[in-house]
């Protein structure tokens, strides 16, 4: 547990790095909580904030999706608190009457599935991996604990409420009508992390897997060669839209940029692990050879390559 535990806080101490923000300029709900319109009875809430949960941004700091369908509403990830899923649930209500039928919780970390407390009077299915659950019931608790601690009490009491309906591999469903795929990325970004694919409208909800205006998100309880794979395998898909989990949305292209980013690293710290090496000689080498290409590409390129080559020579060992 403490290794987890540890191993999180090291995530969250990198995403406070990389302090981002986008500002929307759509009409207001209330303060923060905007509903982005997509595309047809699809919508986006994106939290200004992508760092660390701190008391500014009341542990805000992920991003929701949701879709309208004729039977109630599908939300994708709930945020990181009871009261920011009332949030997020009072922002839907500026949309539609109908109400959150269905949650899926794209992965385990506590930012993406902490508000499902405040869906449970409507919901009927809340869904997410196998994997991703036996990794909620370790981590939530601490994860709770840590999130109250850092945001010094102002993400307020969260009940835990866990997904009820469990995928263990890809999957084809119809929500009120609208066709859904449910990818896996065999653990990319985290154990068990779900993707939703909207084949008719070219819309894809990424969870953490995908990112857009940051490198992406690499993690030690993730798997950098099957986050490639699956960052090929969605480029191919050819997107029109690609949801994130933090930050903006973007484009297919940027998706392929990803992958093609990764694996550049990726092959480069597994040559050099194996001729013995060390981590420092490969930054630089990474350094020089792709900061002429990516480096305006990416905010905070140089701190984020540092990070990938270094958590990547640790999953060589
Ligand atoms: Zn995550």
């Amino acid at each position: 547990m403490r290794v987890v535990l540890k191993h999180y806080r090291k995530v969250l101490l990198i995403l406070s790095l990389i302090g981002l923000i986008t500002h929307h300029s759509k009409a207001q709900v209330e303060p923060d909580f905007v509903v982005t319109p997509i595309a047809k009875n699809i919508y986006s809430i994106v939290s200004p904030s992508f760092g660390l949960p701190n008391p500014e941004n009341k542990g805000w700091n992920s991003n929701s999706h949701f879709i309208v369908t004729e039977e109630g509403v599908l939300l994708f990830d709930t945020g990181s608190s009871e009261s920011i899923g009332h949030r997020i649930k009072k922002a839907i209500t500026t949309i539609t009457d109908q109400p959150v039928r269905w949650v899926v919780n794209s992965h385990s970390h506590a930012d993406h599935w902490l508000g499902n407390a405040a869906f449970t009077d409507t919901v009927i299915e809340i869904i997410t991996s196998n994997q991703a659950l036996t990794t909620m019931k370790q981590d939530g608790q601490p994860s709770l604990e840590f999130y109250s601690r850092v945001t010094k009490g102002t993400i307020g009491t969260t009940q835990l409420v866990y997904p009820t309906h469990l995928l263990d591999q890809n999957k084809k469903r119809n929500f009120g009508g609208v066709a859904i795929e449910f990818i896996f990325s065999n653990d990319g970004h985290s154990p068990g992390d779900l993707l939703m694919w909207l084949p008719q409208q070219k819309i894809i909800f990424g969870g953490d897997v995908l990112s857009s205006d940051w490198m992406p998100v690499i993690t030690g309880h993730g798997n950098v060669p099957n986050l490639i794979n699956t960052l090929n395998h969605i480029a191919e898909l050819k997107p029109a839209i690609v949801l994130t989990g933090h930050g903006s949305a973007t484009t297919a292209r940027s998706v392929k940029r990803d992958a093609d980013l990764l694996s550049s690293v990726w092959n480069q710290v597994k040559e050099d692990y194996a001729d013995n090496k060390d981590s420092d000689e490969t930054l630089l080498n990474v350094k020089t050879r792709l900061e002429p290409i990516y480096g305006s590409l990416y905010k905070d390129f140089a701190a984020e390559i540092e990070r990938h080559v270094k958590l990547m020579y640790k999953l060589q060992q």
